[in-house]
């Protein structure tokens, strides 16, 4: 299947991030044939499309997804963190079956393709086996990992596991999962927080990601009371602690990183670690990256949404705008993490996180055909002086066009092709209740309820 994209502006995403205003792109199968401004013989193609006045990008990654989370949107807003996680957010999650994990993950990557990713990395979260199935049906790609921890305060009794055993039910999640749906899925190791795993099980997990080729996802250095803790007990903070035990390397995808010192930001660059920078949900409790100076010292630094309990937004499109928002303010400088480095975070710099940089994240010959289509035609986009600053700072997830992912057009003119999306928003509602109400989690009354 020869399909050909033509007169689109293309925005590569390449090394030398070039822009074709009139350009035309072609894919086989799954596979990106040329790119350029020659002309492609019509005659050869299946289908050809004029894309005259709209937009092609590589798709979106988002490398920091709590898929098990979905259904938990506004179960905890306006309360501070310990209450956030032992009283909403563990109590929810401990009480899904792999079923619901299923329709969360459905629910989440809906989400995802509307807004123009097609590709993710969770974090680590209940039931692989029900995201499996979710992934494998809506067509995207993702890294998925399971939630292990082998210590820590107030965890529900079902998720109290030793490091042995954690360490296997990942290697085991390996063996079951590992590229399935024709290698769009893979599984990585999840480590939650250092307030969950000791030295042995982040050394041990370290030796798994190396046995496998696979990359490590952990929340690190995301609070003030983590680095505080850390400080506390080990006289160092969370990434110096990291370094000194032989954690950090380049397939460590580090989510957050809030609080890190100077000299904490140059052990990033020294080991390559990768960033993925939540700014919706740092914004809420967390606090602000040292974005500039990443970005500045040349770190990987990545976008992520994070889950829905904690954005509450699942919405990359969102976060490219508050990326280009938050820094500037913090900064007191306007001209710091332009848009420019932003849509590098949310497309080359995602696949390199992944490791899949060879894969896509870019649209170039012989990479995959993972590709979105914007149409700017909306009367919050136009006009468009400055198109590349107009992608972040005015584009809502409503100009995502069309999604493709591996070839296959996942959502086209705004239908998603792959699942019945009516069916999946009422199936998500009523499990929602459904998971509140056996976690017996009460939510208080704002106003009264008349
Ligand atoms: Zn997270």
């Amino acid at each position: 299947m020869r399909t050909l994209l033509k007169h689109a502006m293309i925005v590569t995403m390449n090394e030398k991030g070039e822009v074709y205003t009139d350009g035309n792109l072609l894919f086989e199968d799954d596979r990106i044939v040329q790119v350029g401004k020659e002309a492609v013989k019509e005659s050869t193609c299946d289908e050809v499309l004029d894309l005259k006045g709209k937009l092609l990008l590589p798709g979106f990654v988002n490398t920091h997804v709590h898929t098990s989370q979905q259904l938990a949107r506004g179960l905890a807003d306006d309360v501070d963190l310990l209450t956030w996680l032992h009283d909403r957010i563990w109590p929810y999650e401990s009480n899904m079956t792999e079923e619901d994990s299923y329709i969360s993950t459905l629910f989440c990557a809906a989400e995802q393709i509307k807004a123009g990713v097609t590709a993710i990395a969770e974090p680590g979260g209940q039931f692989v086996s029900g995201m499996v199935r979710a992934i494998t049906e809506a067509g995207i790609r993702a890294k998925l990992a399971n939630s292990i921890m082998d210590c820590g305060e107030g965890l529900p009794k079902a998720w109290q596991h030793n490091t042995q055993e954690e360490i296997a039910r990942q290697e085991e999640d390996i063996q079951r999962f590992h590229k399935m749906a024709d290698g769009r899925i893979e599984v990585w190791l999840g480590v939650r927080t250092i307030f969950n795993a000791t030295d042995e099980l982040l050394l041990q997990t370290k030796e798994l990601a190396k046995k496998h080729t696979v990359g490590i996802h952990m929340h690190v250095a995301e609070a003030k009371s983590e680095v505080d803790y850390v400080r506390e007990r080990l006289g160092v903070q969370t990434v110096t602690h990291l370094r000194d035990i032989g954690f950090l390397g380049p397939n460590l995808l580090a989510a957050h990183t809030v609080w890190l010192t100077h000299e904490e930001v140059e052990m990033f660059r020294e080991y390559d670690v990768k960033v993925s920078h939540n700014p919706a949900s740092a914004m809420r409790v967390l606090g602000f990256a040292k974005v500039p100076r990443m970005l500045r010292e040349g770190i990987c630094v990545t976008i992520g949404t994070d889950g829905a309990p904690t954005n509450n937004r699942m919405d990359m499109v969102d976060e490219m705008w508050v990326t280009s928002l938050i820094h500037k303010g913090w900064r007191l400088d306007p001209t710091v993490v332009k848009a420019q480095e932003i849509l590098k975070m949310a497309t080359i710099n995602g696949a390199r996180a992944l490791q899949d940089e060879k894969l896509y994240g870019s649209l170039e010959p012989g990479k995959k055909a993972d590709l979105i289509i914007i149409n700017p035609d909306s009367i919050g986009m136009q006009p468009m002086h400055d198109p590349i600053a107009n992608l972040v700072t005015s584009m809502h997830s409503t100009n995502v066009e069309s999604t493709i992912c591996n070839g296959r057009w996942l959502m086209r003119d705004q239908k998603i092709l792959v699942f019945d999306e009516a069916a999946l928003l009422q199936e998500a509602k009523e499990r929602a209740a459904s998971i509140r109400s056996r976690a017996k989690i009460q939510m208080p009354e704002r106003f009264p309820m008349l």
